[in-house]
């Protein structure tokens, strides 16, 4: 106490002020140099009680598929919209987005059918298919029901990747996928440069991560890429099985 009274009538409080504060502002701003103070993230409302995040396109939320349109007949949509989710109509074909995307977030929720009559490895199948050539599957894998091989179950990149886990709900109950996908890049004469890949959380639990794809996924025994615009069209695909889905949003990321 007696230290600062002199301190006071010497007037070194007001030096202090003047020299040792500002100096003390510089030598911290001199150790912070790895912090950004330039480029503000934009502000999005998350998605915590809400539909989507402020920023994204909701593809669907309720009564209409207008931003989509039929692979085999583009319009009307040929699946059912009933209220807040749409089920897909066996043999009439995939549908796919109007707009293309390349690099970006979709949130998807799907419901598999109460039990179908159907042939082996077609229960509940469906699928997001980005850029309509690479597919997230849809399939009945609760409890590893309905047996596949499990780079074709659900959560799997389509006979390339089996999920980490398997978090699936049983049928009749609502499913998401929160999904990253970043767009395969192509040199100058159309070979591939770096490959697409794929974070999945389904159900909120991480099933994918970062995993570069062998090529387009498909049906045969043999992937490869080729080449294709930046952008294109997401699907959701008809695979015979009544699947239904709701709650449609995508943020496109690296835009442009
Ligand atoms: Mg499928």
């Amino acid at each position: 106490m007696q230290r600062c009274l002199s301190l006071q009538d010497t007037g070194l409080t007001f030096l202090a002020f003047i020299f040792v504060i500002p100096f003390s502002f510089c030598q911290q701003k001199e150790k912070n140099n790895l912090e950004n103070w330039t480029d503000i993230p934009p502000t999005v409302s998350p998605v915590i009680g809400k539909t989507a995040p402020s920023d994204a396109t909701i593809l669907f939320e309720k009564n209409n598929l207008d931003l989509w349109e039929g692979v085999k007949v583009k319009n009307p949509v040929p699946w059912k919209v009933d209220g807040d989710h749409f089920t897909v109509e066996p043999t009439t074909g995939s549908i796919v987005t109007k707009q293309g995307y390349g690099d970006c977030q979709l949130h998807v929720e799907w419901k598999i059918p109460a039990l179908e009559v159907h042939e082996n490895l077609r229960y509940g199948n469906s699928g997001v298919l980005f850029m309509g050539f690479y597919e997230l599957q849809i399939y009945s894998s609760y409890n590893n029901e309905h047996k596949i091989y499990y780079n074709g179950q659900a959560g799997s990149i389509y006979k390339q990747f089996a999920p980490l886990v398997n978090a699936c709900l049983p049928p009749e109950q609502w499913q998401s996928y929160d999904i990253v996908f970043v767009a395969p890049r192509f040199n100058e004469d159309k070979s591939i440069k770096s490959p697409a890949k794929l974070t999945v959380f389904h159900n909120g639990v991480l099933i994918q991560y970062d995993v570069s794809l062998k090529g387009r996924t498909n049906n045969g025994d043999y992937t490869e890429y080729q080449w294709h615009p930046k952008e294109l069209p997401l699907m959701l695909q008809e695979h015979n099985s009544r699947i239904s889905f709701r709650n449609i949003w995508v943020r496109k990321l690296n835009p442009g």
